[in-house]
């Protein structure tokens, strides 16, 4: 095979991208990572807060995730190979959310919970206290703006408490992450280039042929695989594979704040707390972490992936007063430091994982600020669902299966589906 011929070009070095490679060229193809970035996960994977968690508001959404789960507690084993940079650290530290009347005190995840056999401990605000001494319990919401009256007052009452998830945790680096399946597809047999971007994608009657390079380069492929992130838009519309979703993607501005703790004031391990409306995560040095759960009362910064703002706006100082509800020590800096990135965003929050309308181009996009932790899985399903249709298997028709190699589960893989209806089961956040 010549330099410029592939059996799948995949558009997209990040980690869902990588992810894919590396399942791909296990079961024998040559593939092609281009991405226009100069390394494997610098783009939105790079600032991701790389939290893994199982609580999900769909059956389908907790199973991917605990399946994930297994990956990253076994992340060497997995890999099989060695990085001259070293492994990215998972650090198992658990995850502790609150019950809120937002998320229906969390009814009807923990009954998903208990058909996952996913294990967890309900925590009364007490035990939230012992584990957390600095968090103020009482309850704070609805979520407001800092200029609505009654921010930052509580009518008094408590959390009625929340719920200790053992199985979860942080990635301490995602573009590492990224860099280690990089280098185990690489053993695989798998190539990427970088600083190239992906300007056309041809077609032969009718079928993918290939991808032509902004300098001009032609690859050739029967395959093309869309995991262009917050461009996934832009490179479905190069492909004409829009043309029959019901389901569509737009990139969401997101602001990230690192702040110092407080003495005494670093988390233990990751929160989830809608009635502030903040999910946060300890950061090296005594740092926390803080980003925003999308309450309703914030407004929805829809951009255009090459043209938006990356500086910082009121959003972050918003997050850190609102986080400064529970952790009343926190100071709040003069200047701020974080990172402003964006999600990939679906109708309903939940990624799409399918073929399209033009035969030999597939998508995996629309990870919604919640697929890091997703990753490994994801491109094992992904290679699963490219290998049977390019095999002749009609998916649209008949939905491919997807064994789960952790929990023994056969997932359908149409809940992923381009053409879905928008799943009402969903939080239309965040969490998924
Ligand atoms: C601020 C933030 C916090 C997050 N926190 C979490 C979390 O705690 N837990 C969790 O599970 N998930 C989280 N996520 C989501 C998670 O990080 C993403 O779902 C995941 O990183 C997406 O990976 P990807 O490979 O699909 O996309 P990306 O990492 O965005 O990769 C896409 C790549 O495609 C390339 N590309 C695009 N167009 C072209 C083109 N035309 N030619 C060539 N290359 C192209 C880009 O350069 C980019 O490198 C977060 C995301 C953000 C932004």
């Amino acid at each position: 095979m010549g330099d410029n011929r592939y059996d799948a070009v995949i558009i997209g070095a990040g980690i869902i991208g990588a992810a894919l490679a590396l399942e791909l060229s296990r079961k024998g193809w040559k593939t092609l990572n281009v991405d226009k970035l100069p390394a494997a996960g610098y783009g939105s994977t790079s600032n991701s807060c790389a939290i893994i968690r199982t609580h999900y508001s769909t059956f389908d959404g907790a199973a991917l995730a605990y399946e994930g789960y297994f990956y990253w507690k076994d992340w060497a084993g997995y890999l099989g190979v060695e990085d001259e940079r070293g492994f990215a650290l998972f650090q198992d530290c658990g995850c502790l959310i609150m019950k809120t009347e937002k998320n229906g005190n969390l009814r009807g995840m923990l009954a998903n919970m208990d058909a996952l056999r996913i294990p967890y401990e309900e925590w009364d605000p007490a035990r939230i206290k012992q584990a957390y001494p600095f968090y103020d319990t009482h309850q704070y919401g609805p979520v407001r703006l800092p200029d609505d009256p009654g921010f930052g007052e509580s009518d008094g009452s408590e959390l009625t408490g929340g719920v200790f998830f053992p199985t979860a945790g942080y990635i301490s680096d995602p573009q590492l992450a990224t860099h280690n399946l990089q280098r185990a597809a690489e053993a695989a047999g798998a190539a990427f280039r970088f600083n190239a971007t992906v300007a056309a994608i041809r077609k032969d009657g009718g079928r993918v042929a290939g991808v032509t390079l902004a300098d001009g380069d032609e690859i050739d492929a029967p395959v093309v695989v869309n995991v262009a992130g917050p461009h996934s838009a832009i490179v479905n519309a190069m492909a004409g594979a829009d043309t029959d979703m019901t389901i569509t993607t737009r990139a969401l501005r997101q602001e990230v704040v690192h702040v110092p703790a407080p003495p005494g004031g670093a988390f233990p391990f990751v929160a989830s707390d809608s009635d502030i409306g903040v999910y946060a995560r300890p950061e090296i040095g005594d740092h926390i972490l803080a980003g925003s759960e999308d309450p309703e009362c914030d407004e929805r910064e829809w951009v255009d992936p090459d043209d938006y703002n990356q500086s910082f706006s009121k959003q972050a100082e918003t997050q850190v007063m609102r986080l400064a509800q529970r952790i009343p020590a926190l100071g709040i800096p003069n200047s701020l430091k974080g990172v402003v990135d964006l999600y990939d965003v679906t109708d309903d929050w939940i990624p799409i994982y399918d073929r399209s309308a033009v035969p030999g181009f597939y998508m995996a996009i629309g990870t919604s600020g919640n697929q890091f932790k997703n990753a490994p899985v994801a491109g094992a399903l992904m290679a699963e669902l490219i290998a049977r249709c390019e095999a002749g298997h009609d998916h649209d028709a008949d939905p491919v299966r997807f064994h789960l190699e952790h929990t023994g589960l056969d997932i359908d893989l149409g809940f992923y589906s381009r053409r879905r209806e928008v799943n009402q089961e969903s939080s239309f956040s965040v969490l998924g």
